[in-house]
């Protein structure tokens, strides 16, 4: 099969000059049997079944390293999410993905769960009124939070919408979720290969939902959900007039008002960049000015920050089709962010927490990591009620 008769996404390939850099600054380039490299000349000789018969484009978090690193500026990434189109059109889904795009067909949400389980995290919110609880959902809110599944569906991760609620509250924000109206973002869907037509439907409802509510702007806390939200829903010709921000562009203003007091005991922490904030949404100064407002804490950052930072291995699916591998690459940043002798590795994402944190228990590394909402909402002066004096 000739690379110049497939779609012209594949036929990108041909400029690549096999210099290997974007094998050396793959995050799994140690653990794969092939390298990236390999799969490129595969493409360019035009063995693409052989190159589809790899799988390596599976073993991937879809960090774009490869990409920012390439000199000739290829778009890797999209050359992977094309094998992965191919791959399910050709095989159907791969591994566990076939029960988890059925789980999202029928429920819009990863985990299966009935819509009214998306206010479940509401319910034992630390520091809040029963009256601003009964009010989170509202009918018109010049903001809407967007949780996303993870936060909203994982126990584990109910810290984190739990935060921003407090601190929006605090600063006296007009605010509301969508609640039981929330769909996925649709992103599993993408990288699970079953292509930009397959979220069509997801962006519609969203955006109708948010503008249901008159809301200017929308709030997220998951990098990913703000990559789908701002390029995504986009490229899909949904477009809607509605500024996404990721709360680390909104909340410094915020904090700036000074109506939050929060503690000045001292403390270090080193900051990971989630790739789909960083490296793909270029949201790399305002996690740290947010970081500076807070009295008493000192960052220290990793060898590998800001477009540099290496990924967490929470991304792509790879947990999904290769657990063991993501694993590999998350013990790989934490062993970095140990270098810095912080107390905390803090993030803005959690899906890197969820894995940094499991590379930390493997490596029984003495670090704590928290979302930075988590981390923020802990550092409020509740001896004042957080009010400012
Ligand atoms: S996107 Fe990241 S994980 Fe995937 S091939 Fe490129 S560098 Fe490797
Ligand atoms: S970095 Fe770009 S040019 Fe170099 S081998 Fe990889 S794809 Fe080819
Ligand atoms: S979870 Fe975060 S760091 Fe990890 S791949 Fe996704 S965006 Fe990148």
């Amino acid at each position: 099969m000739e690379v110049a008769a497939e779609k012209d996404i594949l036929h990108e390939i041909m400029t690549c000059i096999q210099c290997g850099s974007c094998s050396s600054s793959c995050p799994g380039a140690d653990n794969l049997d092939l390298t990236r490299r390999q799969l490129w000349r595969m493409l360019q000789m035009g063995l693409v079944e052989e190159a589809m018969s790899t799988e390596l484009f599976w073993q991937c978090t879809t960090c774009s390293m490869c990409e920012i690193r390439c000199p000739r500026g290829i778009p890797l990434n999209k050359i992977i999410m094309e094998l992965r189109e191919r791959y399910l059109e050709k095989n159907g889904p791969y591994g566990s993905m076939q029960q988890m795009t059925t789980i999202l067909n029928l429920t819009k949400s990863i985990t299966g769960d009935e819509p009214k389980n998306r206010l479940l995290w509401t319910e034992n919110i630390p520091d809040i009124t029963l009256e601003e609880r009964e009010k989170l959902v509202k009918d018109q809110a010049e903001v809407v939070y967007f949780t996303g599944c993870v936060s909203a569906l994982f126990p584990q991760a109910y810290k984190i919408p739990q935060s921003l609620t407090r601190i929006l509250l605090k600063g006296g924000i007009d605010f509301s979720l969508l609640g039981e109206d929330e769909w996925c973002c649709g992103y599993p869907k993408l990288a699970a290969g079953c292509g930009e037509d397959s979220i069509k439907d997801f962006a519609a409802h969203n955006i109708e939902v948010v503008k249901a509510k008159g809301a200017k702007t929308l709030l997220v806390s998951c990098p990913t959900c703000y990559h789908v939200w701002k390029n995504e829903y986009s490229n899909l010709g949904k477009q809607h007039q509605i500024e996404i921000k990721h709360y680390t562009e909104y909340l410094p203003e915020l904090i700036k008002q000074g109506n939050i007091q929060f503690k000045t005991d001292e403390v270090t922490i080193t900051y990971h960049d989630p790739c789909d904030l960083g490296r793909k949404s270029d949201v790399i100064e305002e996690p740290r000015e947010l970081i500076r407002l807070l009295p008493g804490v000192k960052l220290v950052e990793m060898r590998f920050t800001g477009k540099d930072s290496k990924c967490c291995g929470g991304g792509g699916n790879l947990e999904m089709t290769n657990s063991e591998l993501s694993l590999e690459i998350a013990q790989k940043r934490v062993a970095e962010a140990m270098e810095t002798n912080a107390q905390y590795l803090v993030t803005t994402c959690q899906q890197c927490k969820r894995t940094l944190q499991n590379a930390v228990r493997k490596n029984r590394a003495r670090l704590k990591v928290y979302d930075l909402l988590e981390f923020i909402a802990e550092r409020i002066d509740t001896t004042t009620g957080g009010e400012a004096k």
